[in-house]
């Protein structure tokens, strides 16, 4: 009689809170492998043609329904990708599985060796290629829209700080050079010289952890992981190629360990998220270790971190009655201006014919200045969090540092959580307005756009909506609804 009694309270108060309907996922990659030949690498200064694939492109989404809010994350090799393609492809994907835009978080990995999404200064972007990009990732969603089922979930952290190094230092006397403006007032350097006796420690902290979201079927068949990791991205891709770099190898290498059984329909799918990782790298400047042949670090690092990923995951419980939110607010920001000084000095590098005389770089940078100078004062900016049960998991769209994330993990209301970078759009290098002091490259007008307090003001928001998210209490903002 009590049973019977408290199950009809059940069902009368439904939707509650505290209360899941069925759990159900599906995941789904889609090819972004270019189909036409040559296209242009973007994350070089340099020009670098590719007419080849060393591996496939992939778009790889999950889907998450818990019978009262469905929502997608999609994890893409590319360098960046700038909102209004992300928001062409969340309209698109949106009317073919009515999964509202602002449900649905897009990031890129950030691998080195991917075709422009934009045109950048040495690498233009094709129409063909940016073709192929979105209808990759409108049919990953809609793929594993398709695929969900009913699901468990379990999730982990484990820490593999072997392969994530700060690559901002502070530096000895004589260890700073001219930056591409000609000072020498940047107290840190980025990337310096490996093993030089001109390292002084480095100007950050690094993230060691590899986060990960598990999701099985009821009977256990393993359905995808999604991890996370705040690593830039590994190289050493060979020239005349793309290459999905450590990301891609690490969803195959996974996949090896934990779904081998490649007649599995729908295909188990493995996604490895860039966390906060715009001033971290893979390079020892300490120790430096000597170069490999090309591939061997990214499949070196893909594979611990999928070993390591994979013992913590065999210790992990999987569960229904997985409480899902997902909240989205826009935020605007101001865009940093070039001064009447650093416009005309701009302009007087360009007109050097003789870039010998100039600092190293000047001319990109003096382009970037202008460039800057012609861009609106501000921009909008997506910023999303999404509770997944107990963990929480923040977007933001920019090369985020890794403090920042440290920061975020440390003061969110959820159990656990992390953040994926360069998501629902590109707005460059985040530095706290500390690191903005020391100077360095990710600092400099050009590869820096955003106003120097724009992490606090993003950290400030990010925390609120995690906050709504771990309370369940989701406001719609009226301008985060779909057009
Ligand atoms: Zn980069």
């Amino acid at each position: 009689m009590k049973t019977r009694l408290a199950l009809l309270l059940l069902l009368f108060t439904t939707p509650d809170p505290g209360v899941a309907a069925e759990f159900r996922a599906g995941a789904a990659v889609g090819d972004i492998t270019p189909t036409k030949w040559p296209v242009f690498l973007v994350g070089s200064f340099s020009e670098r043609p590719a007419d080849r694939a060393w591996d496939p492109l992939s778009a790889r989404a999950l889907v998450l329904d818990d019978g009262r809010t469905r929502l997608a994350i999609v994890v893409v090799d590319s360098c960046l990708i700038p909102r209004s393609l992300f928001d062409e492809a969340k309209q698109q994907a949106s009317e073919a599985t009515g999964i509202r835009p602002d449900h649905m978080l897009m990031s890129a990995t950030h691998t080195h060796s991917a075709p422009a999404s934009l045109d950048r200064i040495v690498a233009k972007s094709s129409d063909e290629y940016l073709t192929v990009l979105k209808g990759g990732i409108v049919d990953a969603i809609t793929q594993a829209n398709a695929n969900l089922e009913p699901a468990l979930l379990g999730q982990g952290q484990i820490d593999v700080p072997e392969h994530v190094h700060n690559r901002r230092w502070f530096m000895k006397p004589r260890g700073i050079v001219p930056n591409p403006f000609g000072e020498t007032t940047d107290q840190v350097r980025m990337n310096p010289p490996r093993g030089g006796d001109l390292l002084d420690r480095p100007a950050g902290l690094v993230d060691p952890q590899v986060s990960f979201v598990s999701v099985q079927a009821v009977d256990g068949r393993p359905i995808a992981l999604l991890a996370n990791y705040s690593l830039h991205y590994v190289g050493g891709v060979p020239a005349g190629g793309v290459s999905s770099d450590y990301f891609g190898e690490f969803g195959k290498q996974i996949k090896q360990r934990i779904a081998p059984d490649d007649e599995a329909d729908p295909p188990f799918v493995g996604i490895m998220s860039n966390g906060t990782s715009g001033d971290i790298n893979n390079i020892n400047f300490r120790n430096p270790q000597p170069a490999k042949k090309p591939l061997v670090q990214i499949q070196y690092v893909a594979a611990d971190v999928a070993e390591k990923v994979w013992q913590a995951y065999k210790q992990t419980e999987h569960h229904k009655s997985i409480t899902l939110a997902m909240a989205q607010r826009e935020l605007t920001l101001g865009i940093r201006r070039p001064t009447d000084e650093q416009l005309a000095r701009a302009k007087q590098f360009l007109a050097e014919p003789d870039e010998n005389k100039l600092p190293r770089r000047a001319k990109a940078y003096a382009r970037f200045t202008l460039e800057l100078a012609e861009m609106a004062p501000t921009e909008n900016l997506i910023l999303q969090a999404i509770r997944i049960g107990d963990v929480g998991i923040a977007a933001i769209p920019c090369e985020v540092f890794a403090e920042i994330g440290l920061d975020i993990k440390e003061h969110s209301p959820l159990k656990t959580s992390f953040t994926i970078e360069l998501a629902n759009g590109w707005n460059r290098y985040l530095p706290t307005p500390r690191q903005h002091r020391l100077g360095g490259y990710e600092t400099w007008l050009g590869t820096n756009m955003l106003e120097i307090h724009a992490s606090e003001k993003i950290q400030e928001v990010v925390l609120d909506l995690l906050r709504d998210v771990s309370q369940g209490v989701v406001k719609i903002e009226a301008d985060s609804r779909e057009e």
